[in-house]
């Protein structure tokens, strides 16, 4: 099963993914999380990122395509794969569409969580990353187990330098001007499933398995 979670920066695309990846055994790839590893370890392409992420500004295409198309082609993937924040752009869109074509394969569902601007900005001003495991968590909504370090590996969370209520404002225009477009994209395709993301995080998880087991 190949799935795309669209949805604004903060709607809980990477906190759903993580729970279908974990459910249907596929792996979950989130580009902002590959970005954010190469930061960390100082890589080029990391430094060529930063300077767009930190500005709330999208990456080129040409820095996140072929790193996209690379990591879906490997082994872990032939079942499937779940995708979070990749597409972003229509011409993002457009070569996944013909790399998979080509392979005599598509993608099944557009997950679209949905989530108006006004709950965004608390979403991320409270949102705490895990830098080496990509998990999140809400300090109110999602906190956990203890303050400041990951149920998952242990290790200590951030608030992430683009989560800032400035840096936040320049990525909700960012989304509705280059990546809202891709809802009208997968509807045409037949693919587009949109969820109520202001519920709690099991009612929106269980809504999307009704969805992907339908
Ligand atoms: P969120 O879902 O909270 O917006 P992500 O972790 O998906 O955050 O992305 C963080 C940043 O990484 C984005 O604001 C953007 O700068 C960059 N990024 C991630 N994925 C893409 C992509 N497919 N195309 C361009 N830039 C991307
Ligand atoms: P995205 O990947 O779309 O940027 P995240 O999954 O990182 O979004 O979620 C953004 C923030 O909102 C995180 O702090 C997360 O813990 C929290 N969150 C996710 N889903 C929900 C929900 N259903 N209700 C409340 N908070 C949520
Ligand atoms: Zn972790």
């Amino acid at each position: 099963m190949k799935i795309i979670m669209l949805g604004a920066p903060g709607a809980g695309k990477g906190t759903q993914a993580q729970m279908i990846a974990d459910k249907y055994n596929i792996p979950h790839i989130s580009t902002g999380d590959i970005f954010r590893a190469n930061i960390k370890n100082g890589t080029e392409l990391g430094k060529k990122a930063k300077e767009y992420m930190d500005k709330g500004l999208l990456v080129p295409d040409e820095l996140t395509v072929q790193l996209l198309l690379d990591r879906v082609a490997n082994e872990d993937c032939k079942n499937g794969y779940v995708l979070d924040g990749f597409p972003r752009t229509i011409p993002q869109a457009d070569v996944l569409d013909s790399e998979l074509t080509k392979l005599g394969d598509k993608v099944d569902y557009a997950v679209n969580v949905d989530v108006p601007d006004e709950n965004i900005v608390h979403r991320m001003s409270g949102r705490r990353a895990c830098l080496k495991c990509g998990a999140t968590y809400h300090i109110e909504h999602i906190p956990p187990k203890t303050e400041g370090i990951c149920d998952k590996c242990g290790s200590e969370l951030v608030l992430r330098d683009d989560d800032k209520p400035e840096t936040v404002q320049n990525r909700l225009a960012v989304y509705h001007e280059q990546t809202q477009p891709l809802i009208e994209y997968y509807d045409k395709k037949n693919i587009l499933k949109t969820v109520d993301g202001t519920k709690d995080m099991q009612e929106v998880f269980s809504d999307i398995v009704n969805i992907l087991n339908a």
